[in-house]
């Protein structure tokens, strides 16, 4: 099947006479009509749920959607993006551990990587991505345990080059991990490229209404953790929790998702509720026709922006000459997002009066929603940096990130126009 009949049909296939959309099982706990049947289960001898903070069906239902759009083996849904960027690595990681991140991620990414695992003992080296294989391969260390980063960051939009990243994580024995939230499994499947998990911040494009924070994690089931046992003893030895199993043996290819829930959800309890993951799986429908629609709008948006006198620079992967658009023909080619960067030949001051004036275009902090938005970094997220730090961060003060929505790109159009021609002095829109 294709990614849009994946969309509408993977994870939930109704028989005679149940209900046609998938269904939402809104309850916490199953019946079981034996003690013993009761008892597999908590031995992990039989799979069946029995309680909402490990396992659903309707969070089931929607993970197997995502992991086939990925093309991966197994996945599962997390309460945020947050928790599933926290439990992907942590499922492979603990005190004492290194990995290694590539420095352009999400800001809570970041956070959650260098000021969180730190205090939880796990110390993360931060990597240009575009540093050569030289570079690299000074970073890793005996207790390396995985390598992390983002098929197109989020905010800047640079796109990963995820085979130098798989090839060298797997020189060193360790997964390939891709936060993979920006293009989704439309416009990129990293499996294919040599990753071996990928996750999700379900927030944006998937569920793409901007009505539930969620995440996922899928595993392609083809990192071979058995041949690495001393680096992943808690996938390869047994789990005394549970009567001493040993995942790798009694899950096969289902091993790390498996220990995800049967271990971190059991424990941390990051679940997404079943109402969630059911406005996920109706953002899914609709996935591949939605991104579509964003990254052309954008497309359109970004090189009419270029052609404007009021405007310093565009970052679109997309757009000719920019830095990243070499790596996306090759792992993009059908389209990247919706998200861009622009900046105006303006003051700090006249940029806040054109995102004042703007109409359609609201002011969020959220991206990768049906609705178009704007952030001005300097004003907004970055506002504790004076100009100086702001220019150590690569960030100009007039720079702006912008989302680009479902509405009609020429509406969008002009509403920039109208603010543009409105916020800016006469000498500055010449
Ligand atoms: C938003 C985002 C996250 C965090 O997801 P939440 O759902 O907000 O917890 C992680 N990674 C990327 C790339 C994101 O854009």
């Amino acid at each position: 099947m294709k990614q849009g009949t994946i969309c509408v049909h993977a994870g939930y296939s109704p028989r005679n006479g149940e209900p046609r959309q998938m269904p939402i099982i809104q309850s916490t706990t199953f019946k079981y009509s034996t003690s013993e049947d009761m008892t597999r289960l908590f031995d992990l001898e039989d799979n069946g749920y029995f309680y909402t903070r490990l396992q659903n069906p309707t969070n089931d239902m929607v993970a197997a959607r995502i992991a086939a759009l990925e093309g991966g083996v197994a996945g599962m849904l997390t309460s945020s993006g947050q928790a599933a960027n926290f439990f992907a690595c942590f499922n492979i990681c603990e005190a004492g551990d290194h990995m290694i991140s590539t420095a352009s991620i999400y800001g809570g990414t970041f956070n959650l990587f260098a000021a969180t695992f730190k205090k939880m003992g796990i110390d993360v080296s931060f990597v240009d991505q575009d540093a050569s294989e030289e570079e690299l391969e000074k970073v890793f260390r005996p207790n390396t345990k995985l390598v992390f980063g983002e098929t197109l960051s989020n905010p800047g939009v640079r796109v990963l080059d995820i085979e130098k990243f798989a090839r060298i994580a797997h020189a060193h024995r360790v997964p390939l991990i891709v936060d993979n939230t920006f293009p989704t499994p439309i416009f990129c499947r990293p499996f294919e490229w040599g990753a071996d998990i990928v996750t999700h911040s379900t927030t944006k494009y998937m569920d793409g209404q901007g009505v539930q924070v969620g995440g996922a994690i899928v595993d392609s089931g083809n990192f071979d953790w058995k041949s690495h046992a001393e680096k992943y003893p808690g996938l390869c030895l047994p789990d005394p929790t549970y009567h001493g199993i040993v995942y790798t043996e009694q899950f096969g290819k289902l091993a790390y998702i498996t220990k995800a829930t049967s271990q971190l959800m059991r424990d941390f309890g990051c679940i997404q509720s079943p109402q969630n993951a059911f406005y996920l799986g109706l953002g899914l429908q609709t996935l591949d026709v939605r991104v579509r629609r964003h990254n052309s709008s954008a497309l359109k948006i970004a090189r009419w922006l270029q052609s404007r006198p009021e405007v310093k620079w565009v970052s679109f992967p997309e757009l000719e000459g920019d830095p990243e658009h070499e790596r996306q023909l090759k792992y993009l080619p059908d389209g990247t997002c919706g998200v861009m960067a622009f900046c105006l030949n303006a003051s700090r001051e006249e940029v806040s009066r054109f995102t004042n004036l703007l109409k359609l275009a609201t002011i969020e902090t959220h991206v990768a929603d049906c609705h178009t938005c704007i952030l001005h970094p300097a004003v907004h997220t970055h506002r504790q940096l004076n100009d100086e730090q702001l220019a150590e961060a690569g960030i100009d003060p007039a720079q702006l990130r912008f989302s680009v929505g479902l509405e009609d790109p020429d509406d969008i159009i002009e509403d920039l126009r109208q603010a543009l021609e409105g916020g800016l002095t006469q000498a500055t829109s010449l």
